[in-house]
């Protein structure tokens, strides 16, 4: 549900903006001054829209708005922020909207008015969102795509590197996926890619992450998890194939994959380097016969 920050030291102000904001069908969460609104918009999980008054104790709407269009730059959410004030004079209006607001609605307003502006700022805010899911998943299999999953794992390495805690990470690739999509057609091929994804997300934790490294091949993160650790998991994907026949109303068909896995010491702290590694361990798993887990360094 979209939830909208109304961020206002009055509490008339506060309820009349909430009954509007319910009404519309959507949650709403308050602040009762700038630095308040602040502190929440801090939030990982921080409503996308403000509606924001101008004059509050603290710190006024105006730095507000020049706090979160800093952040816009270096943040992947956008706050879509709508001034709600009584300050109307023209070079006030610029003011506003040169802090970094969206929108700028004087009082006393026209509560539809309000209401169509507030339902501009939901489309955008969602046109951004579905941007920024392009821009990261898969779409075939619900994955992150190669790029995403790129970012995550220097990310990752970062956060390891600077906390001392281990990172692996592992490269999966299906065995012989050409013959299926040769037997079967691509649909099939497209089937199977989906259930890879699925029944690996099943097997890891939810902090691990999923990415398609390309075609029918995977990079699976694997944050504050060592290379023993990471490895079980690894065979237990593994054999959740082996195990277990792919299944369709018409098709049962034994798909397995073959897994390299590696971890991130202090000596291999670039991402191409772990990469490689991984690699280096999955093609002695296709050497060895597949349906294997090998990991690096290799025995
Ligand atoms: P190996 O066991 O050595 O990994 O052999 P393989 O057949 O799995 O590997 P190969 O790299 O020869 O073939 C991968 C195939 O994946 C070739 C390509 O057409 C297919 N592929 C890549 N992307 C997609 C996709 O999105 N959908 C489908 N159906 N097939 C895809
Ligand atoms: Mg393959």
């Amino acid at each position: 549900m979209t939830r909208i920050l109304i961020a206002d030291d009055k509490a008339v102000n506060r309820r009349m903006l909430k009954s509007m904001v319910e009404e519309m069908g959507m949650e709403s969460i308050e602040a009762h001054d700038g630095e308040e609104a602040c502190n929440i918009l801090k939030r990982e999980d921080a409503p996308q829209i403000v509606l924001l008054d101008w004059i509050m104790p603290k710190l006024n709407g105006l730095e507000v708005c020049r706090r979160i269009a800093l952040e816009r730059s270096q943040s992947q959410k956008y706050r879509y922020i709508i001034l709600v004030t009584s300050k109307d004079k023209d070079d006030e209006i610029s003011e506003g909207f040169l802090a970094g607001a969206d929108d700028y609605i004087t009082r006393p307003f026209n509560r539809n008015e309000l209401r169509m502006r507030l339902s501009v700022g939901v489309r955008i805010v969602q046109m951004q969102r579905d941007l920024l899911k392009l821009l990261h998943w898969d779409p075939l299999t619900n994955a992150l795509n190669r790029r995403a999953a790129l970012e995550r794992l220097d990310e990752e390495i970062k956060r390891s590197t600077h906390s001392h805690s281990p990172l692996s990470i592992a490269m999966l690739d299906i065995d012989h996926f050409k013959q299926i999509n040769d037997t079967h057609g691509h649909l099939v091929g497209d089937m199977v890619l989906k259930e890879v994804v699925t029944r690996i997300f099943h097997s890891v934790a939810s902090y691990d992450l999923i990415g398609r490294y390309g075609g029918d091949e995977f990079i699976l993160l694997f944050p504050n998890t060592k290379l023993t650790d990471a490895t079980l998991t690894c065979n237990q994907i593994k054999n959740s194939f082996s195990h277990n026949p792919i299944t369709s109303a018409e098709l049962t068909l034994f798909v397995t994959v073959s897994i390299g896995v590696t971890s991130h010491n202090n000596q291999a702290a670039l991402a191409d380097t772990l990469i490689h590694h991984a690699d280096d361990a999955l093609y002695k798993a296709k050497r060895q016969g597949r349906n294997q887990v090998y990991k690096f360094p290799l025995m």
